[in-house]
């Protein structure tokens, strides 16, 4: 089977053709600056084509995918009707939907509830739905959920320490995101590491732009650290994670700010490009300045490990225990250097981190730890599209 997988933002469409038999990705690509100039990056026999293209709206830029997906040189399809299902990213399912769901109108009426709760991405999402649907009538349509892995925290996870009516009013709690990354990192460590599936208490560590940890039981999430959206938890890229929220009065009274910019400079100033007084938010940069012996990359870095290890620390204890702590995404998969930065932290728990096993898994999946280890240390790279793939066969066959 053939399934199109689609990720719509405000100004782009990502997609990806897989083939749910091999799992394998037959054509890949992104349009973007749809609604400005627009331009379609396009990926397949292990070629790159980009063109300049007028794409006014999400429909003309599925149309256009559609196009090439069955140009008779490029394509990698015959026809339309060789794609059986297209599996939609969405961002944010409130405590609507705790799983993947076949969309049907009264989905998409659901979906349109939650868009307070994320207003830039929920409406390109469903934008994406519309298009697809439109020249896609015929196959089923599935929405997969940002959210919806970490709906089986409990009460003690999610709840914030507000008065109760903000919960009840507005639906203001820990909901959790790069979920389906988790389910699926966490399944694999589960399958890699040898774990027993029912019982396997395990700590995802998602590393990249955006930054998340979840811990799970028998594959079953029991927290996560991003929150009402996705700037509390770990220090990210820009985002300046987990503080004091009077902070926020604070610097706006001594910089004469609005909340709303105050938000903005929490989203995208802040985080390890802001730390480092303005450096780099990719890794990269900041390691090379380290290695260079600036002072400021290295307390930035170190200040970035040391969170993702308290993180590790608090979900230990949640779970009481861990049987495998997992490191992926971007930073996670490749950032070699940064494990030890964290592991050093954990001697207490029995974890031994083999470093030239670590060395070897960049991009790769790999065990990390030591045979003595009482925990086993993975690099799992994630694959948010398969995941959304997978779980748009399960949904359709
Ligand atoms: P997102 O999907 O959130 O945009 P990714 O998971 O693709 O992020 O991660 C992107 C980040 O990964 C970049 O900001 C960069 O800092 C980091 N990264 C990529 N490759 C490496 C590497 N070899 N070493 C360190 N960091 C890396």
């Amino acid at each position: 089977m053939n399934i199109l997988v689609v990720n719509c933002g405000s100004s782009s469409l990502k997609f990806q053709l897989i083939d749910s038999d091999t799992e394998q990705v037959s054509a890949s690509g992104n349009c973007e600056r749809i609604g400005l100039d627009g331009m379609i990056t396009y990926k397949a026999h292990g070629e790159k084509f980009v063109t300049e293209t007028d794409l006014p709206e999400h429909g003309i830029a599925i149309k256009k995918v559609l196009e090439l997906l069955v140009d008779k040189e490029r394509g990698v399809i015959s026809s339309l009707d060789e794609i059986h299902a297209v599996g939609h990213r969405m961002v944010h399912g409130g405590e609507k939907f705790s799983s993947s769901v076949i969309i049907t109108e009264d989905v998409i009426k659901d979906i349109e509830s939650c868009n307070d709760l994320a207003p830039l991405h929920n409406p390109a999402n469903i934008l994406g739905v519309r298009a697809c649907q439109e020249v896609m009538p015929g196959v089923k349509h599935v929405a997969v959920f940002d959210t919806a892995f970490h709906q089986t925290m409990p009460a003690k996870a999610y709840l914030y320490a507000l008065p109760k009516e903000y919960y009840e009013k507005y639906g203001v709690r820990r909901y959790g995101f790069h979920g389906t990354s988790h389910s699926f990192v966490s399944k694999e460590t589960i399958k890699f590491a040898d774990l027993d599936p029912k019982t396997a208490k395990v700590i995802v560590c998602h590393l990249g732009n955006g930054a998340s940890i979840s811990a799970s039981i028998g594959g079953k999430c029991v927290d996560t650290s991003m929150g009402l959206t996705p700037l509390e938890g770990l220090i990210m890229g820009t985002r300046s994670g987990d503080l004091d929220p009077a902070i926020i009065e604070y610097l706006c009274n001594h910089e004469n700010l609005t909340v709303s910019e105050m938000l903005n400079i929490l989203n995208k100033k802040s985080g390890v490009l802001g730390m480092s007084g303005g450096i780099s938010s990719d890794f990269r940069d900041l390691n090379a300045a380290a290695n260079e012996g600036n002072e400021v990359a290295k307390v930035t870095l170190e200040a970035y490990a040391y969170r993702v290890a308290k993180y590790i620390g608090s979900y230990t204890a949640a779970m009481n225990g861990v049987d495998a702590i997992t490191f992926t995404a971007g930073v996670g998969e490749n950032a070699a250097w940064l494990r030890p930065m964290v592991c050093k932290y954990l001697g207490f728990l029995g974890v031994e981190l083999d470093e030239a096993a670590s060395e070897k898994a960049c991009g790769v999946e790999g065990i990390i730890s030591t045979p003595e280890s009482k925990v086993k240390l993975c690099v799992i790279p994630t694959n948010e599209e398969l995941a959304i793939a997978r779980e748009t066969l399960a949904l359709v066959k």
